[in-house]
């Protein structure tokens, strides 16, 4: 090791203590089991609520046979990017059936499938905005959203949280001709849904994209399962979609689904989706069964049980010191406030053998650290009921003041 290293280490490890003084070190806890509610994680047996695991399908025999039998097909690895010689008749076949899917809310559908949806936001984003763009940016957007505007070049403008009117008036003063509103659908730490229908009339009437990142509302909205546009009965060409195929379509990677010209356009230009190796075709094998599923009655029957076990939660949480959100999504937030205050309950929960995500800044603003708990279709009523008793205890054992300090 070279001398002038030593003082670059130093820089972290004092950036690290410092991260641990204000309780904001983030650790990651290795799960030795598949992903369902009862895990095993470094030798505790958890029920968990804090996977994106919606409909339960991460786990799912079918999906774990076909994801089987794709690595018989088509072996382990996609050898290339998609324009060399990396896109196989998998990611085809997958690509024609989210089409397919999507087609009632797009017009001209094509769709494109991505390694992650990190990727795909990046992608959408810099291939339709670049230096002479403006991007309109929603407060709470995902990260992946917020680097993709940046790493645009594009004029970035971020309007408050569900404030259209605030949109409405940056478009009025907007001198770009190419424009481009960029919003989550459900937001991933609060769990309440954009206002779509008021976002596309706006953006239809200033001649704007419409970047939907639908990465909680993909196969858990609508009837069919399309979404939140299916959720709003939305259809229009200003719309460009993301879905990810990661949460509630249990296997990986995201598509993007738009009037075929976007798809053209971003196959030519997206840097992101151009200079990767493609994913493992056996993920976009698997995935088709996944689209069954969601697509069908099984799809149907596991959506209802979701909706049921929300407001189970819903109803059954009282709560004197903390706040839950105002969310009707598999995502419910419980709002506790400083770090060292969540992180007490969250391990309390812990010690009960419940494990719920622990969101601290820079995911949410400062004072607002909250619980995530996230519903899956694979949880039971019980297990549910047993969230919700532990938190209750937990709330009516905490003092305001106690908290505060
Ligand atoms: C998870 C998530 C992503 C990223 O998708 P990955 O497939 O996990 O990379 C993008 N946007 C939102 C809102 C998400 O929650």
């Amino acid at each position: 090791m070279s001398a002038a290293q030593l003082p670059l280490l130093k820089n972290l490890q004092d950036e690290l203590a410092a991260l641990e003084a204000q309780h904001l070190l983030r650790r990651r806890r290795t799960v030795d089991t598949a992903c369902a509610p009862l895990v095993s994680a470094e030798g505790k047996d958890l029920l968990a609520f804090c996977s994106n695991d919606y409909l339960g399908l991460a786990a799912h025999p079918a999906l774990t046979a076909a994801l089987q039998q794709g690595a018989s097909l088509y072996g382990a690895g996609s050898g290339a990017s998609h324009l060399i010689n990396g896109h196989s008749r998998a990611h085809a076949q997958l690509e024609q059936r989210l089409a397919e899917f999507m087609a009632p809310q797009i017009e001209q559908a094509r769709a494109l499938y991505f390694g992650t949806g990190y990727m795909a936001n990046l992608a959408v984003i810099t291939a339709l905005a670049g230096k002479e763009a403006a991007v309109f940016s929603e407060a709470l957007n995902h990260a992946s959203l917020i680097d993709g505007a940046r790493l645009s070049r594009a004029s970035v403008q971020v309007f408050p949280h569900r404030d259209y009117a605030a949109l409405e008036l940056m478009l009025q003063n907007c001198t770009l001709e190419k424009r481009v509103v960029v919003t989550d659908s459900v937001f991933s730490m609060d769990g309440n849904i954009a206002d779509l229908p008021a976002l596309l009339a706006i953006c239809e009437r200033y001649g704007a994209w419409l970047m939907v990142d639908d990465a909680h509302g993909f196969g858990v909205l609508g009837e069919h399962g399309r979404g939140v546009l299916e959720h709003f009965n939305l259809r229009s060409p200003n719309l460009v979609y993301m879905g990810t195929l990661g949460k509630a379509a249990g296997v990986g990677g995201a598509f993007v689904a738009a009037h075929e010209t976007v798809i053209a356009w971003l196959v030519q230009k997206a840097r992101p989706y151009i200079y990767t190796t493609a994913a493992p075709p056996a993920l976009a094998h698997a995935l088709l069964s996944s689209l069954d599923i969601i697509s069908g009655a099984e799809g149907s029957q596991r959506r209802a049980h979701l909706q049921n076990l929300i407001g189970l939660f819903r109803s059954g949480l009282e709560l004197r010191n903390w706040r839950c959100m105002p969310s009707d999504t598999a995502i419910q937030p419980v709002l506790i406030g400083e770090n060292a205050a969540m992180l007490a309950v969250a391990a309390s929960l812990l010690e009960q053998g419940i494990w719920v995500g622990a969101i601290r800044p820079p995911t949410v603003p400062p004072g607002t650290a909250r619980l995530r708990a996230t519903l899956s279709a694979a949880h039971s009523e019980q297990q549910v009921l047993q969230l919700v008793q532990a938190l209750q205890r937990l709330d009516a054992a905490a003092s305001p003041a106690a908290e505060a300090a």
